[in-house]
């Protein structure tokens, strides 16, 4: 029996954090916690999908972050002894995972793409070396705890009927330190459309020889329901497009059910952003090209011919 928490950020997350802990619990039995926010919007969705329980974060004083609830959350966890806690691998959950592991007193493995159990323990895979390798991971301390990557695992399907106990945590100690106050929230200019909701991506490479020729690129994204994302040099050497459009280690994961790069090497610094395509596919004229290794189909080629047949074959 194993008694397992999720913390809840977004609904897509704590969906598939869901996901995943029904398939931790039924394989050892136990139960499923999921700690939310004090308004408790949406709680009834999360028994549906697998949640035993939910605890409700007591409410926060003005300009207290998220973050806040860290002590909280520790107090219980240091009481009630959860085996596993799950954090979603977002911005938020990323801060808030290590110091609630130093506060427990644990280890933490951080962005892992993997659980499972092994004799008894858990094991936990992360992808690390910019991609290059898989690091698999065992805990020596308990809680286990892990950020998740995005889009890991898959929501579970609702059973509808399920409830779930609802409790409340008491607030902060007074004297409690928060350790970081809001001082001011500034909505963040975007220049490009977000990338990692897109079901397609085309992503343009060094191999177009001028920005005009982006036309290109976009018209077969645009053809197929796609979004233009593209390699490093393109969006910081060249400043052809907006810098939230690279994709890979120093830009954004991708998870599509197709991707295409067009002129792209396929450098693991890329590659790594491409892991959870479903799809990959590839237009290089260069046989030996790394991305075909890595390529689901390809064509090797120009893509100045290519693509052009492409946009005719598309549009018939
Ligand atoms: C610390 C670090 C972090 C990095 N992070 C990232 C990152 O997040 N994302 C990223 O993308 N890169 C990143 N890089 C850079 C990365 O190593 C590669 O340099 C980059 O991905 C290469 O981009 P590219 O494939 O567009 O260009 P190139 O490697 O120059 O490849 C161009 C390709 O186009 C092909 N080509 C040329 N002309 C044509 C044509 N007419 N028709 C068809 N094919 C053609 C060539 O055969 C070649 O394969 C990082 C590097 C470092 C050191």
């Amino acid at each position: 029996m194993a008694v397992l928490w999720i913390f809840s950020e977004t609904t897509a997350s704590t969906k598939e954090l869901l996901g995943l802990g029904r398939e931790l619990i039924s394989a050892v039995g136990g139960s499923i916690t999921v700690l939310m926010g004090p308004d408790g919007e949406g709680r009834e969705e999360w028994a549906a999908y697998g949640a035993d329980e939910i605890i409700l974060l007591p409410p926060l004083a003005d300009g207290l972050a998220m973050e806040a609830h860290i002590p909280v959350i520790a107090a219980a966890a240091a009481e009630e002894k959860p085996d596993i806690i799950l954090l979603p691998a977002t911005a938020r959950g990323r801060e808030m995972a290590p110091r609630l592991a130093q506060r427990l007193d644990t280890g933490l493995c951080s962005n892992c793409v993997a659980v499972r159990w092994s004799g008894g323990d858990i094991e936990m895979d992360r992808v690390v070396y910019g991609g290059a390798a898989i690091q698999t991971v065992k805990f020596l301390t308990r809680p286990v705890m892990a950020t998740v990557a995005p889009k890991t695992f898959s929501p579970p399907v609702p059973e509808e009927g399920r409830s779930a106990r609802l409790r409340e945590l008491p607030p902060l100690a007074a004297g409690t330190v928060p350790g970081v106050r809001i001082v001011e929230k500034r909505e963040k200019r975007r220049l490009a459309r977000d990338l990692t909701q897109a079901k397609v991506v085309v992503a343009a490479g060094r191999g177009l020889e001028k920005k005009e020729d982006l036309a290109l690129v976009e018209e077969v994204a645009s053809l197929v329901g796609g979004e233009v994302g593209c390699t490093r040099p393109l969006s910081e050497e060249l400043h052809w497009l907006p810098t939230e459009l690279c994709i890979g280690l120093s830009g954004v994961s991708v998870k599509p059910d197709l991707y295409i790069g067009v002129g792209v090497s396929g450098q693991v610094q890329h590659m790594t952003g491409v892991r959870g395509a479903k799809v990959i596919a590839a237009v290089n004229r260069d046989e030996n090209a790394p991305i075909f290794a890595q390529a689901d189909l390809g064509i090797v080629g120009d893509l100045y011919e290519a693509l052009p047949k492409l946009i005719t074959a598309l549009k018939k």
